[in-house]
């Protein structure tokens, strides 16, 4: 029988049916969450956590608990990072209004953000979520190409929007893709072989002409460069070239996710395309842009942007408002002066090779992948998928003060993603407790 496939917002959630939680549910805040958010909460952990502070890496729950975040891909240059905090505060007690009267910090923002993309990206469209940014984009490549065929990976997350859900198959809890989209599986040498590259252009090809076929024109391939719910697929670097030759080729654009991988994380430079050697039409940033505050771009060429708005006006109330222009300037000044992009190849490598060591010879730790700090660990029985383990896992690090999520088609792959200043020390902690975690599950 093969695994179970998992969706990403259930995995290790709280979940009111099961564990004993009705009891729970009648308490304090979460009963007032259940009755706030109704079916749309969604919870970590089956025993739910109340936060109330966190600084750097850490987060401290309503009880004391102090956690070590592992999981947290928004405030990537540490919790309440001080220069970030004085920035929001300075720029919101001077003015904060939209992009439609000249602001010289927006400009001086968007002009900095400009230099670290490929200079033929030289329009940004400013927004609050990645959704938004990737709705965006997909919108300007169906109105550049003429088509309305996209191409994105089995798990894939990319927005929670009308189009953006139908292009995240890691939120559909039942039925398959709609018509226009195709979902090809996430390069993996399980899925396609040691020609990882290779194998994953040619079901790209096949899936644009899948939908040229069924009359829809190749509009976009649009991929997560770090490939995070689908399980974290990093190397070798420049396997996604042929793919995004591949999606030219059939007439796509196309469209760079870098809500994950974006501003450092891979510990290679700022961004996940540049790893693999190739230059998107389009690039969407979204997350750790301002550390916490709601920042998100869709940066493309001018003439694709216009050719959008010939059709359509596109105004964002939020969008790139001077708050989150000073946010986002702060953000890339820590990164800069604490020197995190550094921090995370150094700090990501010593966490890889000290996970590597604890899994040595346990036959329930599969591989480790990533780049700098965003890594996968694959739990796994007898070879087969183990989300149960997964979770087991997952809540004896809790237990342990560590938080950490897990991701991948079956969910049994383990998403390390803390924040970039992690230290030499943070990394072994987490390594130390992942152990102890193995051993006693044994
Ligand atoms: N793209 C990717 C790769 C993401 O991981 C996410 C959020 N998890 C999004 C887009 C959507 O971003 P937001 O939640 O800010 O809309």
């Amino acid at each position: 029988m093969p695994p179970e496939v998992r969706k990403i917002l259930d995995m290790n959630a709280f979940d009111p049916s099961k564990d004993g939680a009705e009891a729970q549910a009648s308490s304090g805040l979460l009963a007032r969450r259940r009755a706030n958010f109704g079916a749309a909460s969604v919870l970590f952990y089956r025993r739910p956590i109340e936060m109330v502070r966190a600084e750097g890496c850490w987060m401290e729950a309503a009880d004391g608990t102090r956690y070590l975040d592992f999981y947290n891909n928004v405030p990537s240059v540490g919790h309440s990072h001080p220069r970030v905090v004085e920035a929001v505060h300075r720029q919101m007690a001077r003015l904060n209004t939209n992009t439609r009267y000249l602001n010289a910090v927006t400009e001086a923002y968007v002009e900095r953000f400009k230099a670290l993309l490929p200079p033929a990206l030289s329009n940004v469209v400013l927004s609050c979520t990645g959704s938004e940014a990737n709705d965006l984009a997909l919108r300007v490549a169906m109105e550049a190409t003429g088509g309305d065929g996209i191409v994105v990976t089995e798990t894939a997350y990319h927005g929670n929007g009308y189009l953006t859900t139908q292009v995240s198959p890691s939120s559909w809890r039942e039925g398959g893709p709609p018509s226009r989209v195709r979902t090809v599986p996430a390069p993996s040498v399980e899925a396609y072989g040691e020609d990882v590259g290779g194998g994953f252009a040619a079901a790209v090809a096949e899936a644009f002409a899948s939908l040229a076929a069924a009359g829809h024109g190749p509009a976009a391939l649009l991929v997560d460069s770090v490939f995070s719910s689908d399980g974290v697929f990093a190397d070798p670097p420049g396997f996604l070239a042929p793919a995004v030759a591949a999606a030219r080729a059939a007439g796509a654009v196309f469209v760079a996710d870098e809500v994950q991988p974006g501003f450092g994380r891979t510990g290679a430079g700022m961004w996940g395309f540049a790893r693999h050697g190739v230059e998107p039409d389009m690039v969407t940033t979204g997350k750790p842009m301002a550390n916490g505050f709601p920042m998100a771009a869709t940066a493309t060429r001018p003439e694709l942007l216009e050719r959008f708005c010939r059709r359509f006006g596109y105004f964002n109330t939020f969008g790139g408002a001077p708050v989150a222009a000073a946010a986002g300037s702060a953000v890339l000044d820590v990164i800069e002066e604490e020197g995190l992009i550094a921090n995370a190849a150094r700090v990501g490598a010593r966490l890889k090779a000290g996970l590597e060591a604890a899994g040595a010879g346990d036959p329930r730790v599969g591989a480790v992948r990533g780049a700098g700090l965003f890594l996968g660990l694959d739990l796994v029985r007898g070879g087969e998928p183990d989300a149960a383990f997964a979770v087991r896992v997952i809540d004896g690090l809790r237990d342990r003060g560590v938080l950490i999520g897990a991701c991948g088609k079956y969910g049994h792959t383990l998403k390390i993603r803390p924040p970039l200043p992690l230290s030499a020390a943070e990394a072994d902690r987490f390594v130390a407790a992942f152990a102890e975690v193995l051993a006693e599950g044994r």
